[in-house]
């Protein structure tokens, strides 16, 4: 791309705000610092998620000074991903960073996830080299869920990301086609495909405020990267049901000829019965479990694919 070009690309820094009236002012200075010292053009979108505070009204302020700050009220709390959603569909930017506005999310990573994208990355995630600042037990969970997560899942889902990360327009624009309720963005980056890379960070603790995401809402989110990424829960029970039933299968074959030999009671046969019975209804539940995936895949109505270039295609804006 031409030089002059680059200078008129822009970045949308997409930043959701849940009652953060104490860490807004100093998070928007530093946001601002960051990306008024690159050769780009920038905006920043905020959401404010429902807050009770004078958030609105510190952000009001500031979009009154800067015009580069865009500002979205919801009507009541619809939670971290649905903000982060509103702000990337608002979004007009070349590429878009989603960016906490408690400073946990360095802002002086951004030159450094743009310059991977200069180079032709079309995800650069945060990835956390160290946490700080939160309990041994938020960082244990974390750890093990990652893990279990990328086990289950048929996607590629980077390990200690968080949703801090840059993604080009393309990816947006997957994403934003993506309209399931149940949303866990990163799941939904790392479905989308496109290059990924890294770029490492220590974590910090809060600059100020508390944490909003509540051991409820946290629970909620893992169960919607299990649910919406995995259909392993359901299968599981598949292979339970019939494993049951092959070996009641053998157990009850076992007991008939003991029992024609005398050598095992009649209650052993009715045992192995009821055994086989049970496996071929939890395998039932496995089949339900199969049609019930297809029709959970087709209610979410993903796209079928998602297109990264054309060759000799006349695009149609
Ligand atoms: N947030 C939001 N809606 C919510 C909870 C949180 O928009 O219901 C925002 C919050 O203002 C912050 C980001 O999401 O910018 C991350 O939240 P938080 O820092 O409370 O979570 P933690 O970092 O502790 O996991
Ligand atoms: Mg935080």
């Amino acid at each position: 791309m031409p030089k002059e070009e680059t200078g008129a690309r822009c970045i949308s820094l997409v930043v959701p705000l849940y009652n953060e009236e104490d860490v807004l002012p100093q998070s928007y200075e530093r946001m601002r610092a960051v990306m008024e010292g690159l050769p780009l053009s920038y905006e920043i979108v905020y959401i404010d998620d429902g807050s009770h505070d004078r958030t609105w009204h510190l952000l009001e302020g500031i979009s009154r000074e800067n015009d580069r700050v865009k500002g979205i009220r919801f009507s009541r709390n619809f939670g971290h991903q649905a903000a982060v959603t509103a702000g990337m569909d608002a979004a007009k930017g070349d590429a878009l960073v989603i960016i906490d506005a408690d400073l946990q999310d360095p802002p002086e990573l951004i030159p450094k996830m743009i310059a991977k994208w200069e180079e032709g990355y079309e995800v650069v995630y945060g990835l956390r080299a160290k946490r700080q600042g939160e309990s041994a037990f938020k960082r244990l969970t974390a750890a093990l869920y990652y893990r279990v997560l990328r086990a289950m899942s048929a996607y590629e889902i980077p390990l200690d990301t968080g949703d801090f990360r840059l993604i080009d327009r393309k990816v947006a624009d997957a994403i934003g086609s993506m309209r399931e309720h149940n949303r866990f963005l990163r799941g939904m980056a790392a479905w989308a495909g496109f290059s990924q890379a890294p770029v490492e960070y220590v974590r910090h603790s809060r600059a100020a405020g508390q944490t909003h995401y509540s051991m409820k809402k946290m629970l909620e989110l893992a169960k919607n990267g299990v649910l919406g990424f995995s259909d392993k829960p359901l299968t599981f029970f598949a292979y339970v049901g019939v494993f049951a039933a092959i070996v009641s299968a053998i157990g009850l074959l076992a007991a008939a000829i003991g029992a024609c030999f005398r050598s095992v009671g009649l209650w052993a046969i009715a045992f192995w019965t009821l055994a086989l019975l049970l496996g071929v209804a939890i395998a039932g539940i496995g089949v339900l479990g199969a049609y019930l995936s297809r029709i959970h895949d087709e209610v979410r109505a993903r796209p079928l694919y998602v297109i990264r270039e054309q060759s000799n295609f006349d695009r149609v804006e």
